[in-house]
Parts: structure tokens; C-alpha cells; sequence
């Protein structure tokens, strides 16, 4: 590397070092920042002679990235930014952090995804999925997939790994020579309504999908999700065992062996490594106290907190809604939710938009009584399972409650 980026790589350890030891997260975002100001070269610098996956989509990346860096680790040391600082600066932290792997598998915030391609050249893209998020900040998904598609069509040599499900997806990609496509299925669709090519309305029927106006349709996946397993391109059926619950866990184990089968790992020999995966910076982490078996599920928007509906067992639930920053600051999309599953368990409400979630579980009938805080819902369910959903920062400090659970 030329001087100037061991210089920065450096001060870019040296400052999330610092950062750490002073009890401000993991440094990752003010060392990669710090090494980027000295060096604006350096993540093309750190990212050269590595192996690279970019994992991206609206849900499910940190998850997909961690059980990505997992199966790929069968070969060799795998560089990753596994807490999900997902912007260059985090990127650039990660690879700092871990010095030479041959190796890197990294999580990228969705409309990052162009300059990070520019800057890291990576062997495999990951396309997950595109929905509605964060109304007051996120590009319409629309322009997000035309962004992904522009900036595809001008890399043919990456080989893609896109969601056959996901409409915006396979239209992103249809430029791509070199697709590999997975179903994972997809429970939200109220973002693909119409066809992104022609405004047609998009058909569909028992998992296909198909424009009633132009050729965009469903590709044949080469990897499948089926019952409790994933079918590979060469048809052999796979038990995969995970920590992690439910089918959009399946999904995202799926995605992650078709990256990794991309750089030649087998499932026989990434499937051991998924399923000691157990939880995720706090995410699907179980927490014993006081006779509850406390779970966290995290949920950001519309099309994650219909994941989390399915995730959660038949069990008293406590729902918690902040709209600080990092949430967004409009609720507004409590509204696209539909929060009738809920309707036969024991819900409590809490966070600082509790009340704004109350007006919108009393339209969809949902019984629910409100509690002040985490200790006040512990105290008011019975011993046994207690299901925790919550946005971005109402997780965190609930995480922080439980002592930073991982
Ligand atoms: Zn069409």
C-alpha cells in the first residue's frame, strides 16, 4: 500500500481504539471517517488482493452478512463489519481493523451500494430485496432500484446473487450477465404492486410472479428454500439447522450459501458454521430473567415488522416504538402494518411514539395495555416466553437494559 494509506490505516485504528476504550461503541464509524479524510483512497486500497461480497437490500443485510462471512470462512480468514456501521466509513474500519485476509464480506447501506462497488471491486453482489423505509430520509424504491440497475449495467463483470422473489430485485439485475438466483420468498408486496419496467400490474400465484404487460418475470432460481431445507443448482435438498428463528432466517441462510457458492464453498461445508450462528449485535438474542424467557426481535419498517409477526411465538408481546434519528422521524409508517396477528396474544406497548402506536392498534383491533418501561412489562406477564419487537433505538435500549446483551 502507498504511505499515505498506512498512515491512514493507522489513524484509523488508532481512533476507534481510542473511541472504544472511552466507551463509545466500537469506534468503527470515526476510524474509518478519520482514515478516509487522511486517505480518500484507502477502502480501494484496504479492499485490493481481498476477495470481496457486498451484501445489500432494505432487510435482512446484517443478518445475511454475518451468516455470508460465516460460510465463506470455510476457506480462510474473512474480514467483515459485523455490527452494521454499513457507509464507507464503517467498510473502511472493518478492513482496517482486521489487517490482510484474503477475504471480506461487507453489509453496505443500500444507496451506498454504487460508490462502495467503485471502491472495493468486488467478485459477488448480494441483492436482497427493496421496500419502503425511513419515509423522511430513504429514496423512493423505485429510484433505489433504478440506481442499482444503472450502476449493474455498468459493472457486467460482477457476478450478482438477487432475490428471484422481489420483483425491483430481478429488474435491477436484468442487466447482469452473470445471475445467480435464490427464492427466499417474500411476504411484503405492497412495493411491487407495478411493474418497474411498464406500470403494469405485476400478477401472482402460488410463489411465481409474472408483468401482465411486458416480459419481466420471475427467473427460475438455482437456490431454493423448501420446508425446512434449501435445494442447491444441482437439486440436492439440504437440512439447514439455524439458532436463528423463522423462514426469513431460512431465506437469509439461503442467500448466504449462494454467495458463498460463488467462491466455491459447499453447503455440506458452510451448514455446520450457520448453525452456530445464535444471535446478532442483540438481534433474535435470548435473555433469561426473573422466570421470562425474554427474546429480542428488531424491526426498522412495514416489511420487517411483518418478518417479526412470523418470527414471534404465540406469546405475550411487548412492542416499542422510538422515532429518534437513527428510527426515522415520521411513524407514519406504522400505518402501512398491519398488526391484526397480534390480535389473539397479550400486547404492551412502550417507547417514546407508544401513543402513536396506540392509535393505530386501536383502528386494527388489537387489545393492548400500555407500560412506562421494560421492568413494568417484565413485571406484568406471566413466567415464560416474553416476545420484544422494537425499532432501532427502542431495541437498543432495551439491549442496554438487559446490559448489552449480544
Ligand atoms: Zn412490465
Amino acid at each position: 500500500m502507498p504511505l499515505r494509506a498506512i498512515v491512514a490505516t493507522t489513524a484509523s485504528k488508532t481512533a476507534a481504539a481510542l473511541s472504544r476504550a472511552a466507551g463509545r461503541g466500537d469506534g468503527s464509524v470515526i476510524g474509518g471517517w478519520i482514515g478516509l479524510k487522511i486517505d480518500p483512497d484507502l477502502l480501494t486500497h484496504l479492499a485490493s488482493g481481498r476477495a470481496v461480497a457486498l451484501v445489500s437490500g432494505t432487510n435482512g443485510k446484517t443478518t445475511t452478512t454475518r451468516l455470508t462471512a460465516a460460510a465463506v470462512g470455510v476457506l480462510g480468514r474473512v474480514a467483515t463489519n459485523s455490527f452494521g456501521a454499513n457507509m464507507p466509513s464503517g467498510h473502511t474500519s472493518a478492513l482496517a481493523k482486521e489487517g490482510h485476509t484474503p477475504f471480506a464480506v461487507l453489509e453496505v447501506d443500500e444507496h451506498y451500494l454504487p460508490q462502495v462497488i467503485e471502491a472495493t471491486r468486488p467478485k459477488v453482489v448480494a441483492l436482497l430485496n427493496l421496500s419502503r423505509d425511513q419515509l423522511d430520509r430513504a429514496k423512493e424504491v423505485a429510484m433505489m432500484a433504478q440506481l442499482w440497475k444503472t450502476t449493474l449495467a455498468s459493472h457486467p463483470d460482477i457476478r450478482v446473487v438477487a432475490n428471484a422473489d422481489d420483483p425491483l430485485v430481478v429488474w435491477s439485475a436484468a442487466a447482469s450477465t452473470q445471475v445467480t438466483w435464490f427464492s427466499a420468498g417474500q411476504r411484503w408486496h405492497d412495493d411491487s404492486f407495478v411493474c418497474p419496467e411498464s406500470g403494469h400490474p405485476i400478477e401472482r400465484a402460488n410463489g411465481d410472479w409474472w408483468c401482465s404487460g411486458c416480459p419481466l418475470r420471475r427467473p427460475r432460481p438455482q437456490w431454493v428454500v423448501e420446508e425446512d431445507g434449501v435445494i442447491d443448482p444441482r437439486g440436492d435438498w439440504h437440512l439447514v439447522k439455524l439458532q436463528l428463528p423463522g423462514k426469513v432466517n431460512l431465506g437469509n441462510a439461503a442467500t448466504a450459501l449462494a454467495v458463498a457458492g460463488e467462491f466455491g464453498v459447499r453447503p455440506i461445508e458452510a451448514l455446520p458454521r450457520l448453525s452456530r450462528v445464535s444471535s446478532i449485535a442483540g438481534r433474535y438474542a435470548q435473555v433469561d430473567r426473573d422466570g421470562r424467557n425474554i427474546r429480542l426481535l428488531l424491526a426498522k419498517n412495514p416489511a420487517s415488522w411483518l418478518e417479526a409477526f412470523d418470527m414471534a411465538d404465540q406469546a405475550p408481546t411487548l412492542l416499542s416504538i422510538n422515532a429518534r434519528d437513527p428510527d426515522g422521524l415520521d411513524t407514519s409508517w406504522l400505518w402501512d402494518v398491519d398488526f391484526a396477528p397480534l390480535r389473539d396474544r397479550p400486547v404492551l406497548i412502550t417507547g417514546d411514539r407508544a401513543f402513536d402506536l396506540a392509535v393505530r392498534l386501536q383502528v386494527n383491533q388489537v387489545p393492548f395495555r400500555h407500560v412506562n418501561s421494560f421492568d413494568e412489562a417484565l413485571a406484568s406477564v406471566p413466567p415464560g416466553r416474553l416476545e420484544v419487537i422494537a425499532n432501532y433505538t427502542a431495541f437498543q435500549d432495551i439491549r442496554a437494559v438487559l446490559d448489552r446483551v449480544n
